[in-house]
């Protein structure tokens, strides 16, 4: 090479979306050189014939020594879409959760982002062909539109070979962003604001003559008539009358409120509609905060001139929303941004309506489900810090947007595993890696539970986060009365009818009578999770898993909750065949069955896995429930979650031991979470709740700290034993899974890393150890997990890991395993 071309070569270093380490040089020109900037994007071509969207992380001029660079395909971007307290963020992820920035990438970039040459395109379902013509588009985004007409979706190669060029991510780019084509992707849950009906009179009855007149002329409509009474009762000020209200409060019939409203007496009208009631508030206006509120308030925000993080321990239905609402207004004030993150999109659904009744526009929702075009909007928002996203509620992939001035992180239900991502890496938990988004922004974090993960409550004890407690209810309302029924003493006296005991039984007649709802929690789904038989005590097995199959009743089939493999329902045992498999335990389902005949007057849903699958089931079970059309739900978890019902008067726990004996060191916390929460639906109005826990155990240490919610008494007891066993919160935990698909080489594989990592870290090495399912999906598993005190160093132990995996994936023996390091494992 000649010194003066040497001189003149400029090149990029980009990070690819992939797993793999390094970072990629590219070859580009003096001018692409002084307009590239770190966060834009350009398209590059990698291997032989594939093209991918990278980021651009450097621009410099030294020549890469091992391999000849090739040049970049095309700039996609003018001005960075990743901003640089992103890009410190996602490097502190990639480095503390031990995975590469090309994941951290992946992660967070919504797919439309990332066109690359396996990318799918097809025609938004907005796109209307007529008006093809009239589009202000290039020609080259014509004959893809165009191309489209004819095949329902195209591959980013085909779109190559129709515009006869190599490079087309650009032209797609400025189809997408003007809403054209979508990128093809899984499934996904788009939000429709809820419309709820209401009733009102019809104008022409405004008058007192003129209604006087009417209630007259129904006088031998008496159904009608009190229709028309119970309207004015309810029609307080301006006060909003929902139908089904309205139809439960007169005791009318749909079609006594339908003729009404036929004949022009009545009119109905449609509202967007949040989950909760308002109580008659006009939206827009801030609720008065209680007096403990107030309190709580102010304390909140003492502490943060002291320190950043602070965490909020405040009973169900505290009203700790309220207290967020409130902050958020104050940030807003600032012109700063407000992220609230909460576990799960179904909490986020619910929250929705009543965080815009207050913000209006000003509220944004992100969340991986959404459909790719609203989360690019989303961003843009974000990104230009546009009056439309200034505060954004979010599951935990939110925190990858690109806020540009963070005023206040809430993570409300923080003690939540769901924070947590598994699969694929980055494996963050999003509780704490938005306290490190908060840091980057010199921002604040309030965490917000009834039942604060051990962790965080730890952390507030030893003062690094401020601590504040709620402990009453909002309107005083009492929390529920707390039973422990003994299932082992009912069962002997013969006081039990299938799954449910007397005083169970007895308490929902009760419920029921008055009117009100009942919740029943179950640990488990399907009809009777193991089937075996009583004469050789062989289970049907999954074939690609060590585990038993589960009876699904509705379907009469056995099933795998691992990977989903399903038979129907064995007659007679596959080992011995005999016809007399039985049933032992019980889920969801038989629960359903159960309630069927107890109470075939009253309706009964089933909330789980199996029944909240389609696209709006879930929704739909809690708009169920919401509008009385429920009065029993019997679920799993998932009735668990924070979601405020206003009639549930009385919440029953199947079997609270499955809970408690789960082979997991953070057993006995989930239980006393999962308790509270359950526990927590129950009598949110004035009428004070029940509920019954059904249990073996009724002395078990966790259930007596339930049934009186001390939390206190729980954290310290938990506490002591996690010293003892070397847990978290006084050790930090790596877990390593070895997966292969030939057993001999998943334990050789084992051992290997187990050595290796020995050397350094002892004693603190476990394993490996086969976990409960030791195989899934046909490959075997084995787990290490490493402890690291507190007065170990994080980073050089991370580090550690990191060169030790190298090694391993290395060794050509061990090609064909996979590994998983998951750290902080939930
Ligand atoms: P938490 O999140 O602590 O479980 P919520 O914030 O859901 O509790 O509040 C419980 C209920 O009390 C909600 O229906 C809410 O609208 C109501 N509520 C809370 N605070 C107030 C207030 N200051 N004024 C009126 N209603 C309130
Ligand atoms: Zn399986």
């Amino acid at each position: 090479m000649n010194s003066i071309i040497e001189t003149s070569l400029f090149f990029v270093d980009v990070i690819l979306p992939i797993p793999l380490r390094q970072a990629f040089t590219y070859a580009i020109n003096k001018d692409e050189a002084a307009y590239l900037k770190r966060g834009m994007r350009v398209s590059v071509p990698f291997g032989k014939s594939k093209i991918y969207t990278a980021l651009v992380d450097r621009v410099h001029q030294q020549i890469p020594d091992s391999y000849e660079p090739k040049e970049i395909d095309q700039i996609l971007d003018e001005a960075p879409l990743v901003t640089a307290k992103q890009w410190n963020h996602w490097e502190w992820m990639a480095s503390y959760y031990l995975c590469t920035f090309g994941e951290v990438i992946r992660a967070a970039l919504p797919s439309a982002f990332l066109l690359e040459s396996e990318t799918i395109i097809h025609l938004s379902a907005s796109f209307d062909a007529t008006s093809i013509d009239a589009l202000p588009i290039t020609d080259e985004g014509f004959l893809v539109l165009e191309a489209l007409q004819h095949q329902s979706s195209l591959h980013i190669n085909d779109v190559r070979s129709i515009l006869d060029r190599k490079r087309v991510l650009s032209v797609l780019q400025e189809l997408l962003q003007q809403g054209y084509i979508e990128v093809k992707e899984t499934l996904y849950d788009a939000y429709t604001p809820k419309q709820k009906r209401y009733i009102r009179m019809a104008s022409a009855y405004a008058s007192e003559e003129k209604l006087r007149a009417l209630l007259d002329s129904l006088s031998r409509a008496p159904k009608q008539r009190s229709v028309i009474m119970t309207l004015f009762t309810l029609r307080t000020a301006d006060k909003n009358v929902g139908s089904v209200q309205l139809q439960k409060k007169s005791n009318a019939s749909a079609a006594i409120l339908r003729t009404l409203i036929d004949k022009g007496v009545l009119e109905e009208y449609f509202l967007k509609h949040d989950r909760v009631s308002y109580d008659g508030d006009d939206p827009g206006h801030l609720k008065q905060l209680s007096p403990a509120q107030e309190q709580a308030y102010s304390e909140i925000v003492q502490s943060f001139e002291q320190k950043p993080i602070c965490l909020l321990h405040g009973v169900t239905s505290s009203g700790k929303t309220e207290i967020y609402v409130k902050l958020i207004e104050e940030v807003l004030k600032t012109g700063k941004q407000v992220l609230y993150m909460l576990p799960e999109i179904a909490l986020t659904t619910q929250l929705i309506g009543r965080l815009q009744a207050y913000f209006g526009s000003k509220v944004a929702v992100y969340h991986s489900k959404y459909s790719v075009n609203e989360r690019v909007e989303v961003w843009k928002h974000v990104l230009e810090n546009s009056k439309k996203a200034q505060v954004v509620i979010g599951a935990r992939s939110s925190l990858f947007l690109p806020f540009s001035s963070l005023g206040l992180i809430l993570v409300d239900e923080e003690h939540e595993p769901s924070f947590k991502q598994y699969n694929p890496a980055p494996r963050y938990h999003g509780r704490d890696a938005a306290m490190l988004l908060a840091h980057i922004h010199g921002a604040n974090t309030l965490l917000g539970s009834a039942t604060p993960s051990l962790e965080s409550f730890y952390n507030a004890q030893q003062e690094k986060y401020g601590l504040v407690s709620l402990t009453e209810r909002y309107g005083k309302i009492l929390l529920p009365e707390m039973e422990l029924v003994d299932l082992q003493d009912a069962y002997r006296k013969k006081k039990m009818t299938g799954h449910f005991s007397e005083r169970l039984l007895v308490a929902m007649r009760e419920t029921l009578a008055a009117g009100d709802q009942i919740i029943l929690f179950q640990n488990r789904r399907g009809y009777s999770p193991v089937v075996s038989c009583t004469t050789c005590g062989t289970s049907p097995q999954c074939p690609n898993c060590d585990v038993s199959l589960t009876y699904h009743q509705h379907k009469n089939q056995l099933r795998c909750h691992y990977c989903g493999y399903h038979i129907a329902m064995l007659h007679s045992c596959m080992a011995c065949g005999m016809e007399t498999l039985d049933t032992k335990g019980f889920g969801t389902e038989q629960i359903e069955t159960e309630l069927q005949t107890l109470f075939p007057k009253h309706r009964v849903a089933r909330m789980d896995q199996d029944t909240t699958r389609g696209k709006n089931a879930y929704r739909k079970l809690i708009d169920q429930l919401e509008e009385g059309e429920i009065d029993i739900l019997v679920g799993t978890q998932m009735v668990a979650k924070g979601l405020d019902f206003r009639n549930v008067r009385l919440v029953g726990v199947m079997q609270a031991d499955n809970l408690l004996n789960f082979p997991d060191f953070r057993a006995h916390e989930r239980s006393f979470q999962l308790l509270l929460q359950v526990a927590g639906r129950a009598g949110r109005t004035q009428k004070r709740g029940k509920v019954l826990i059904q249990t073996y155990n009724p002395h078990h240490q966790i259930l007596q700290q339930v049934t009186v919610n001390d939390y206190q008494g729980m954290y310290s007891e938990e506490t002591e034993e996690r010293y003892q066993y070397k847990y978290p919160p006084f050790f930090r935990t790596v877990k390593i899974t070895v997966k292969a698909r030939n057993f001999v080489t998943m334990q050789q594989a084992g051992h290997w890393l187990a050595q290796a990592l020995s050397l350094q870290l002892k004693e603190h090495v476990l394993g490996p150890e086969q976990p409960p399912v030791g195989r899934i999906r046909n490959e075997y598993l084995t787990c290490l997990l490493i402890k690291i005190p507190k007065q170990q160093s994080l980073p050089k132990t991370k580090a550690f890991i990191l060169q030790v995996y190298r090694r391993f994936s290395a060794l050509k023996e061990f090609s064909s395993v996979k590994v998983v390091i998951d750290v902080d494992p939930a």
